[in-house]
Protein backbone atom coordinates (compact mmCIF):
# COMPACT_ATOMS: atom_id res chain seq x y z
CA UNK A 1 0.00 0.00 0.00
CA UNK A 2 1.18 3.41 -0.22
CA UNK A 3 0.90 6.36 1.73
CA UNK A 4 1.21 9.63 1.19
CA UNK A 5 0.34 12.53 3.59
CA UNK A 6 -0.18 16.53 3.01
CA UNK A 7 2.13 18.80 4.61
CA UNK A 8 2.66 22.96 4.77
CA UNK A 9 5.80 24.10 3.54
CA UNK A 10 7.04 27.88 3.13
CA UNK A 11 9.00 28.30 -0.31
CA UNK A 12 12.68 29.58 -0.23
CA UNK A 13 11.87 31.96 -2.65
CA UNK A 14 8.70 34.10 -1.89
CA UNK A 15 8.46 33.05 1.62
CA UNK A 16 4.76 32.29 0.78
CA UNK A 17 3.13 28.83 2.75
CA UNK A 18 1.83 26.08 0.42
CA UNK A 19 0.54 22.38 0.55
CA UNK A 20 2.67 19.99 -0.65
CA UNK A 21 2.16 16.28 -0.47
CA UNK A 22 4.95 13.92 1.12
CA UNK A 23 4.97 10.13 0.20
CA UNK A 24 5.65 7.91 3.17
CA UNK A 25 5.73 5.22 0.99
CA UNK A 26 4.97 4.39 -2.22
CA UNK A 27 4.07 0.60 -3.78
CA UNK A 28 4.83 0.47 -7.47
CA UNK A 29 3.32 -2.84 -7.80
CA UNK A 30 -0.01 -1.65 -6.98
CA UNK A 31 0.06 1.99 -8.00
CA UNK A 32 2.05 1.62 -11.18
CA UNK A 33 1.96 5.41 -11.99
CA UNK A 34 3.96 6.43 -9.17
CA UNK A 35 7.14 4.79 -10.49
CA UNK A 36 7.99 7.29 -13.38
CA UNK A 37 6.75 10.24 -10.99
CA UNK A 38 9.66 8.65 -8.69
CA UNK A 39 11.94 8.36 -11.56
CA UNK A 40 11.67 11.79 -13.05
CA UNK A 41 11.84 13.21 -9.62
CA UNK A 42 7.85 14.76 -9.92
CA UNK A 43 7.35 13.33 -6.32
CA UNK A 44 10.18 15.31 -4.68
CA UNK A 45 9.28 18.43 -6.55
CA UNK A 46 6.94 21.33 -4.90
CA UNK A 47 5.84 23.66 -7.42
CA UNK A 48 5.08 26.84 -5.42
CA UNK A 49 1.45 28.18 -6.37
CA UNK A 50 2.79 31.96 -5.53
CA UNK A 51 6.05 32.20 -7.37
CA UNK A 52 6.10 28.76 -9.94
CA UNK A 53 9.14 28.17 -8.63
CA UNK A 54 10.14 24.39 -8.06
CA UNK A 55 12.03 23.08 -5.20
CA UNK A 56 13.54 19.85 -4.64
CA UNK A 57 11.82 18.33 -1.75
CA UNK A 58 13.44 15.21 -0.34
CA UNK A 59 11.91 13.48 2.21
CA UNK A 60 12.24 9.66 3.66
CA UNK A 61 10.27 7.85 1.46
CA UNK A 62 10.33 3.74 1.04
CA UNK A 63 10.22 2.47 -2.47
CA UNK A 64 8.79 -1.16 -3.00
CA UNK A 65 8.21 -3.34 -5.79
CA UNK A 66 6.65 -6.64 -5.01
CA UNK A 67 7.55 -7.88 -8.46
CA UNK A 68 11.28 -7.41 -8.92
CA UNK A 69 11.03 -8.10 -4.55
CA UNK A 70 13.26 -4.99 -3.65
CA UNK A 71 12.81 -2.16 -1.55
CA UNK A 72 15.17 1.45 -1.32
CA UNK A 73 14.17 3.64 1.49
CA UNK A 74 15.50 7.20 1.58
CA UNK A 75 16.19 8.30 4.36
CA UNK A 76 16.30 11.87 4.50
CA UNK A 77 17.50 12.00 8.39
CA UNK A 78 20.70 10.04 9.66
CA UNK A 79 18.37 9.80 13.09
CA UNK A 80 15.84 8.35 11.10
CA UNK A 81 17.36 5.53 10.65
CA UNK A 82 17.16 3.50 13.33
CA UNK A 83 13.48 4.23 14.00
CA UNK A 84 12.15 3.48 10.53
CA UNK A 85 14.58 0.20 10.14
CA UNK A 86 14.77 -1.87 12.64
CA UNK A 87 16.70 -4.87 11.34
CA UNK A 88 16.49 -7.01 14.86
CA UNK A 89 12.45 -7.15 14.38
CA UNK A 90 11.32 -10.25 13.47
CA UNK A 91 9.27 -8.82 10.39
CA UNK A 92 12.71 -7.33 8.91
CA UNK A 93 14.41 -10.26 9.49
CA UNK A 94 11.73 -12.16 7.03
CA UNK A 95 11.61 -9.13 4.98
CA UNK A 96 15.70 -9.66 4.45
CA UNK A 97 15.50 -13.39 3.32
CA UNK A 98 13.12 -12.59 0.27
CA UNK A 99 13.80 -8.82 -0.84
CA UNK A 100 16.69 -6.93 -1.81
CA UNK A 101 16.59 -3.67 0.87
CA UNK A 102 18.56 -0.63 0.61
CA UNK A 103 19.17 2.40 2.36
CA UNK A 104 20.36 5.69 -0.10
CA UNK A 105 20.59 9.27 1.66
CA UNK A 106 19.17 11.27 -1.23
CA UNK A 107 16.58 11.61 -4.09
CA UNK A 108 19.14 10.86 -7.26
CA UNK A 109 20.83 7.64 -5.04
CA UNK A 110 16.98 6.26 -4.87
CA UNK A 111 16.42 6.91 -8.71
CA UNK A 112 19.69 5.04 -9.46
CA UNK A 113 19.33 2.12 -7.00
CA UNK A 114 15.58 1.31 -8.87
CA UNK A 115 17.69 1.89 -11.89
CA UNK A 116 20.27 -0.72 -10.79
CA UNK A 117 17.54 -3.39 -9.93
CA UNK A 118 15.38 -2.84 -12.49
CA UNK A 119 18.10 -3.69 -15.32
CA UNK A 120 18.78 -6.88 -12.91
CA UNK A 121 21.80 -5.40 -11.95
CA UNK A 122 23.77 -6.45 -8.91
CA UNK A 123 24.04 -3.10 -6.73
CA UNK A 124 27.47 -4.38 -5.07
CA UNK A 125 29.30 -5.05 -8.59
CA UNK A 126 28.01 -1.17 -9.58
CA UNK A 127 29.60 0.06 -6.86
CA UNK A 128 32.73 -1.71 -7.47
CA UNK A 129 32.53 -0.74 -11.24
CA UNK A 130 32.10 2.99 -9.83
CA UNK A 131 34.95 3.36 -7.96
CA UNK A 132 37.05 1.76 -10.98
CA UNK A 133 35.48 4.95 -13.12
CA UNK A 134 36.24 7.12 -10.13
CA UNK A 135 39.89 6.31 -10.07
CA UNK A 136 40.70 6.43 -13.95
CA UNK A 137 38.74 10.04 -14.19
CA UNK A 138 40.52 11.59 -11.12
CA UNK A 139 44.00 10.15 -12.63
CA UNK A 140 43.38 11.15 -15.85
CA UNK A 141 42.15 14.67 -14.89
CA UNK A 142 43.34 15.53 -11.60
CA UNK A 143 42.37 19.16 -11.39
CA UNK A 144 38.83 18.44 -12.38
CA UNK A 145 37.29 17.41 -9.35
CA UNK A 146 34.89 14.42 -9.59
CA UNK A 147 31.33 15.24 -7.19
CA UNK A 148 29.57 12.20 -8.65
CA UNK A 149 28.91 8.94 -10.60
CA UNK A 150 25.98 7.57 -11.07
CA UNK A 151 24.32 4.69 -13.25
CA UNK A 152 22.36 6.11 -16.05
CA UNK A 153 20.32 2.48 -17.19
CA UNK A 154 21.86 -0.23 -20.02
CA UNK A 155 23.27 0.78 -23.44
CA UNK A 156 22.62 -2.30 -25.44
CA UNK A 157 23.69 -0.82 -28.62
CA UNK A 158 27.36 -1.18 -26.91
CA UNK A 159 26.36 -3.89 -24.61
CA UNK A 160 27.42 -1.93 -21.73
CA UNK A 161 26.46 -0.35 -18.72
CA UNK A 162 26.33 3.65 -19.07
CA UNK A 163 27.26 5.97 -16.34
CA UNK A 164 27.30 9.88 -15.81
CA UNK A 165 29.78 11.80 -14.42
CA UNK A 166 29.46 14.88 -12.78
CA UNK A 167 32.43 16.97 -12.20
CA UNK A 168 33.19 20.33 -11.25
CA UNK A 169 34.75 21.91 -14.72
CA UNK A 170 33.09 20.25 -17.04
CA UNK A 171 29.27 19.50 -18.15
CA UNK A 172 28.12 16.05 -17.58
CA UNK A 173 29.54 13.29 -19.65
CA UNK A 174 28.59 9.25 -20.12
CA UNK A 175 30.30 6.51 -20.41
CA UNK A 176 30.32 2.77 -21.16
CA UNK A 177 30.99 0.08 -19.59
CA UNK A 178 31.49 -3.38 -20.96
CA UNK A 179 29.31 -5.97 -19.49
CA UNK A 180 31.31 -8.52 -20.05
CA UNK A 181 33.96 -6.69 -17.40
CA UNK A 182 31.03 -6.29 -15.11
CA UNK A 183 30.16 -9.96 -14.96
CA UNK A 184 33.97 -10.55 -14.31
CA UNK A 185 33.70 -8.64 -11.34
CA UNK A 186 30.60 -9.95 -10.43
CA UNK A 187 31.77 -13.84 -10.44
CA UNK A 188 35.23 -12.27 -8.21
CA UNK A 189 32.78 -10.29 -5.99
CA UNK A 190 31.07 -13.99 -5.81
CA UNK A 191 33.43 -15.88 -4.49
CA UNK A 192 34.99 -13.15 -2.03
CA UNK A 193 33.54 -12.63 1.94
CA UNK A 194 32.51 -9.02 0.60
CA UNK A 195 29.30 -10.52 -1.45
CA UNK A 196 26.24 -10.34 0.41
CA UNK A 197 22.85 -9.40 -1.05
CA UNK A 198 21.43 -8.53 2.31
CA UNK A 199 23.85 -5.78 3.08
CA UNK A 200 21.74 -2.28 3.16
CA UNK A 201 24.01 0.21 2.77
CA UNK A 202 25.73 -0.08 -0.81
CA UNK A 203 27.63 3.09 -1.86
CA UNK A 204 30.91 4.17 -2.77
CA UNK A 205 31.65 3.75 0.69
CA UNK A 206 31.20 0.25 0.64
CA UNK A 207 32.88 -0.29 -2.26
CA UNK A 208 36.09 1.58 -0.97
CA UNK A 209 36.17 -0.95 1.83
CA UNK A 210 35.90 -4.05 -0.25
CA UNK A 211 38.65 -3.10 -2.12
CA UNK A 212 40.89 -2.09 0.67
CA UNK A 213 39.91 -5.29 1.87
CA UNK A 214 41.25 -6.85 -1.18
CA UNK A 215 37.62 -8.14 -3.07
CA UNK A 216 39.71 -8.87 -6.40
CA UNK A 217 43.56 -9.42 -4.79
CA UNK A 218 43.47 -13.12 -5.69
CA UNK A 219 42.14 -12.95 -9.10
CA UNK A 220 43.82 -10.01 -10.09
CA UNK A 221 47.26 -9.19 -8.65
CA UNK A 222 47.53 -6.04 -10.82
CA UNK A 223 45.33 -4.43 -8.24
CA UNK A 224 47.84 -4.99 -5.74
CA UNK A 225 50.84 -2.75 -7.18
CA UNK A 226 51.88 0.81 -6.65
CA UNK A 227 51.26 3.00 -9.24
CA UNK A 228 54.00 5.85 -9.22
CA UNK A 229 52.65 9.43 -10.10
ZN1 LIG B 1 7.20 30.77 -4.05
Amino acid sequence: MSMSKIVNISCPACKKEGEFEIWESVNVTLQPELRNKIMNRELFTYVCPHCKQNIVVAYSCLYHDMEKKFMVYLINKDEEKDKLLNVEDEQMQKILKEYRVRIVPGVSTLVEKVGIFESGLDDQTVELCKAFLYNQFTESKPSNPLLAIYFGGMNEEQNGLEFYFISEKEDPCMTVFPRNMYEEMLNDLKKSKFYNPSEMEVNSQWAKTALFGGVFSKNNPENTEKKDK
